[in-house]
């Protein structure tokens, strides 16, 4: 898979809604359809976690042209306004969440997320508070990796498998735990331990903000070798 330097998109977006003056990454609904309908136009496979998980089993090589989408923070606006333009092209995507803020303001609440996850949404863990999980003392590591995991099943009533490191930061440690506690793979930003193969507890992420609004951005983005034309950061 990242042989010649290809490696499979995963798109990570944060809030899909109206641009607001805070540092939350967002993206505008009319930008987010037109990315879509750019995928879908243009052929490109948009993939579930558990198809790239599966993948990986199998040491299968992704077909080209596979993309992933991924969301973190569970903003109220993805099931809202991301989740219906999703299922309007019939996409699958990943929504990472964290229990501590389920249902604050401006968050997703339970009900919410359950009713999208029935309708075929992934719901993963964005840890238990939103931990930077490099500086979280070992004590705490499996409330944060394992309750969390635990308390979103109890809620959607469907097995939570994949786990996204808040800020991208993990250490080798915290890549066991996430391995002990049941999870499939874990999503980073752009951190890694090493520019070589891929690593499932480690899976690197593309940021999407509104300066993709423009095709062209967009499209070296999800080409497959972005990762080529980019620093890669320390993982912690
Ligand atoms: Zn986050």
């Amino acid at each position: 898979m990242s042989r010649w330097g290809y490696h499979i998109p995963i798109l990570a977006y944060h809030r899909v809604g109206a641009l607001k003056s805070d540092h939350v990454p967002t993206v505008s609904p009319e930008t987010f359809e037109r990315q879509l309908e750019f995928l879908v136009h243009h052929h490109y496979r948009v993939i579930s976690l558990n198809e790239l998980s599966g993948c990986l089993d199998r040491s299968e090589r992704m077909p080209r042209r596979s993309v992933v989408i991924t969301f973190d923070d569970g903003y109220e606006e993805i099931p809202r306004i991301a989740w219906p333009l999703l299922k309007h092209f019939d996409l699958p995507a990943t929504l990472f969440v964290t229990p501590a803020e389920v249902g604050l303001a401006g968050f997703a609440s339970w009900e919410q997320l359950t009713a999208v996850a029935e309708q075929g949404m992934t719901i993963g863990s964005h840890t238990m508070h939103h931990s930077y999980l490099p500086l979280v003392k070992e004590e705490d590591l499996s409330q944060e990796l394992m309750e969390s995991k635990r308390i979103i099943e109890s809620r959607i009533g469907k097995a939570v498998e994949f786990l996204s490191y808040p800020v991208g930061g993990f250490t080798p440690r915290v890549q066991s735990m996430a391995k002990q506690a049941g999870y499939l793979a874990a999503c980073t930003t752009n951190r890694a331990l090493s520019k070589g193969a891929v690593d499932r507890y480690s899976l690197r992420r593309i940021k999407i903000t509104e300066r993709d609004e423009h095709i062209l951005p967009f499209r070296v983005k999800i080409s497959g070798y972005y990762d080529a034309f980019r620093q890669l950061r320390q993982p912690n």
